[in-house]
């Protein structure tokens, strides 16, 4: 969104696609998914992430 100001408020589910753990995630300007709180990347090290839905 244009003018946001909480760049920490996550805005959905995000699965990291190397071992399948969910992080609240937000979406970065570039499109990629930014999961918060963990700096960028999975615990297990995986940097890519989608986007998921968890009810
Ligand atoms: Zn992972």
């Amino acid at each position: 969104m244009a003018g946001d100001a909480h760049a920490g408020t996550p805005q959905g589910l995000g699965k990291c696609t190397s071992c399948g753990k969910f992080y609240p995630i937000r979406n970065k300007p570039d499109g990629s998914l930014w999961p918060i709180g963990t700096g960028g990347e999975c615990r297990c090290g995986g940097t890519d992430f989608e986007a998921a839905l968890q009810h």
